[in-house]
């Protein structure tokens, strides 16, 4: 995937992934490592694929890949996700139909396994959009989801990148553009494509179904090290997470106060409705002119009701893939 934009000649049901951008680590990469992420957002997207080659629904495609995202260790949602300042998990996550511009999202959850699940019966089951804490845990038991022991977040890779961050009395990522090159971090687990340290490890999926609409999905367990009580933009419908059929469905990674304070994904969207720009071009603009304005780091995956996907990042590398349905997953890690 050279290019970030990847244009449709003719519309067809198509799913595009992210698992966070970040500053590469190649120095101390293994082989092994790089072909894990590859293997896990390929099996992401297959699965993904699947759902949509059997007519299901672009809210249903979305759901399914971050779903499996957050089970997956590698990434920072859900089985994998970051610890805060006190040494505990606040899952964020946010879902979104063009079809309907019906949204639901929930933020701070500490049991609940799959926190898109979750949104995603907010969105459907709920007069509300948006669910906090305690109050969004009820919910998600009301709707009779699955409910883990907080222990089950706990990875011990993201435990040691944590008590590096406490131990530099710093929220995790060192958002200066003169990161430590690679390889010369201290942290004791760098095999990892993207500097475990330097990488904003949020997931989430962006689709076009065979029916000609849209939806959008973002998980996170926010940033390392954060306040207890911090939320980002990843559960924040247009910040973190947006769909409308008549623009395009957008998912969000990166420095999530920057993305929250700049509207991030709605943007794109405003940008294609009132400018007349393509996706490629709005969303370029966002991530290469507008966030960095305000030293706003990450990317963005988007698609357009047409099936033309882009991929954009302002860091060394994204996690990322899409697949068309009828043809093979890409996947790509670098620029
Ligand atoms: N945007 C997320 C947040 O600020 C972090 C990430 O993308 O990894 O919570």
């Amino acid at each position: 995937m050279n290019s970030s934009a990847v244009p449709n000649a003719s519309p067809s049901a198509v799913i595009a992934i992210h698992g966070g951008a970040g500053t590469i680590l190649r120095a101390s990469m293994t082989p092994d490592a790089e072909a894990n992420y590859h293997r896990a957002l390929h099996d992401v997207l297959a699965a993904g694929q699947r759902v949509l080659a059997d007519g299901g629904s672009a809210l249903d495609a979305v759901s399914e890949a971050v779903r499996l995202l957050e089970n997956c260790p590698l990434f920072n949602a859900g089985h994998g996700a970051v610890f805060t300042a006190e040494g505990t998990h606040e899952l964020d996550a946010s879902i979104m139909d063009g079809r309907t511009l019906d949204a639901g999202a929930i933020c701070c959850v500490k049991r609940v396994k799959n926190p898109i699940l979750a949104a995603r019966r907010v969105l459907e089951a709920s007069e509300h959009v948006m669910f906090t804490g305690e109050g969004a845990e009820a919910f998600a038991a009301a709707q009779g989801l699955a409910f883990v022991d907080p222990s089950y977040f706990h990875t011990d890779a993201r435990h040691r990148q944590w008590l590096l961050a406490r131990g530099q009395q710093r929220a995790m990522l060192d958002h200066d553009g003169a990161a430590l090159e690679a390889g010369k971090t201290d942290d004791p687990t760098p095999h990892e494509p993207i500097d475990p340290n330097r990488k904003f490890g949020t997931v989430g999926a962006v689709a076009l179904d065979a029916h000609g609409h849209l939806a959008a999905a973002t998980s996170t367990g926010g940033v390392t090290n954060k306040q207890v009580g911090r939320v980002g933009d990843t559960p924040l419908i247009g910040a973190g997470c947006y769909a409308d059929d008549a623009t395009c469905a957008v998912s969000a990674t990166g420095s999530g106060e920057m993305f929250m304070r700049m509207v991030a994904a709605y943007d794109v969207a405003a940008q294609m409705a009132y400018r007349g720009v393509s996706v490629e071009e709005a969303a370029a603009d966002v991530v290469m002119n507008r966030l960095p304005r305000i030293d706003g780091r990450g990317g963005l995956i988007a698609v357009d009701a047409k099936g033309n996907v882009t991929l954009p990042f302002n860091t060394e590398g994204m996690y990322r893939g899409f697949a068309r349905v009828g043809e093979a997953p890409v996947t790509a890690i670098y620029r």
